[in-house]
């Protein structure tokens, strides 16, 4: 049965549909049994562990956004639970599926043609493929809405891609590569579901990160790509498109912080319980629990601003602004989690096997990635004043 996580201290989650507490039930239970033993040991030698592949999504954990393959009907809400449950035991892994389930199959979902979609939702879904997200370049992150140079030149009925792209989570494995690049005949982003196997795509791992170890990033080259029209994503044909994308997947980014900010509190709240200082356990001194309650505030008010968000996303009421305030707010109240989280273990808290320096460094990367918190406050920026000041 269905146990609300402690720190979900007002019980958002129980709301959910009991369809929905079970799933939820089993991709915790999946995580206790398989994942969380192996991670600490992946983080410090950098290791994808691409044998759990199978078995995570076998859970049904990237089936229930779309249509073409959820089980049944389900709420946003859940779907957010699901990121912070796999958050809570290791931001990579969480940010493996949200590569894959988040911004492949949700360009296919959101921009796919119904044949597209068909084709490669089911398959991504239940692992039989993996998926990467190309966006970002070597000189262009934050303003790849103007800046992008990958181009993209109709040839009959093929589209040629020449570029670089940098970051891409999962690509030094994946199966295709969505990659965003600008129509040479337009000026226009447009997207593409690019097979890595096609000649001239070549990605390489980026080594020697100190956040999200465990998930592989690369840089990739793209010469004289050849792909058929009927992989262009029908309906990509500007950045607005991509940015319906980014939209869904802020939130999630969002909902994923939640996640890390409880994996630290965790492990903090159960060490300061049995470390003795002063004749007493930590957890029995005032500033730590001033600490512990800061960090549970932040949980709080981060679960129920995402809680919103998600239902905002049901309602067909959610806008850029919504879910860029929802990102760059958790993220922010998660790197101040973490660090007090931190704190509470003293020097401890630098050393991997009591958690929370996981935690700790992992936060940098959900801070930076899917828009800067920079961005996305100047994305709501723009919707408070009319005036967008990213030039
Ligand atoms: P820059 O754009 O160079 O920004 C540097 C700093 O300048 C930031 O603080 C930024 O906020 C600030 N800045 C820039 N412009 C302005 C302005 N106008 N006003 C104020 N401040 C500004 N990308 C993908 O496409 N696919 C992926 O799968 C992917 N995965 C990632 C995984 C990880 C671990 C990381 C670290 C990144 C990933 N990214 C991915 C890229 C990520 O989205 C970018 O790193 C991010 O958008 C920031 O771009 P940048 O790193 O080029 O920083």
């Amino acid at each position: 049965t269905f146990q609300p996580l402690d720190s979900d201290f007002y019980g958002f989650s129980t709301t959910l549909e009991p369809h929905e507490q079970e799933a939820l039930t089993t991709v915790r239970s999946f995580l206790a049994d398989h994942v969380a033993d192996r991670v600490t040991d992946l983080w410090e030698t950098a290791e994808f562990p691409h044998d759990l592949i199978r078995p995570l999504m076998a859970t049904g954990v990237g089936t229930w956004a779309w249509e073409e393959t959820r089980p049944r009907e389900n709420s946003a809400v859940f779907r957010g639970f699901l990121a912070l449950e796999l958050s809570r035991v290791d931001a990579s892994i969480s940010t493996f599926l949200g590569v894959t389930e988040g911004l492949a199959m949700g360009s296919i979902g959101v921009c796919g043609s119904a044949a597209q979609r068909a084709e490669w939702l089911p398959r991504l879904a239940s692992g039989e493929i993996v998926g990467a997200f190309g966006l970002t370049e070597p000189l262009s992150g934050s303003d790849s809405a103007r800046g992008l140079t990958t181009t993209a030149t109709r040839d009959g009925d093929h589209w040629v891609l020449n570029g670089q792209k940098r970051w891409i989570g999962n690509a030094t494995f994946s199966d295709i590569t969505i990659i965003w690049a600008k129509d040479t005949a337009d000026n226009q982003v447009k997207g593409f579901i690019v097979p890595t196997d096609t000649p001239g795509y070549v990605a390489t791992k980026i080594e020697r990160k100190t956040s999200l170890r465990i998930v592989q990033n690369a840089d990739i080259t793209l010469t004289n790509v050849r792909i058929p029209e009927s992989l262009k994503l029908e309906n990509a044909n500007s950045f607005a498109d991509t940015a319906q994308v980014l939209r869904l997947t802020r939130a999630g980014v969002a909902w994923s912080s939640v996640g890390v900010a409880i994996g630290a509190y965790e492990a903090a709240l159960e060490y300061a319980r049995e470390r003795i200082q002063f004749g007493k356990p930590i957890a029995a001194h005032q500033m730590i629990q001033d600490l512990l309650a800061k960090c549970l505030a932040n949980i709080t008010a981060s679960i129920a601003l995402c809680v919103r968000v998600s239902e905002m996303h049901d309602a067909d009421a959610q806008r850029d602004e919504h879910s860029a305030l929802a990102k760059s707010f958790c993220t922010s109240r998660m790197r101040e989690t973490v660090a007090w989280s931190r704190e509470i273990l003293g020097g401890n808290g630098i050393v991997l096997d009591y958690r929370v320096a996981r935690f700790f460094a992992d936060a940098e990367a959900l801070y930076s990635y899917e828009g800067t918190r920079e961005m996305n406050t100047l994305i709501v920026g723009r919707a408070i004043t009319g005036k967008a000041a990213f030039v």
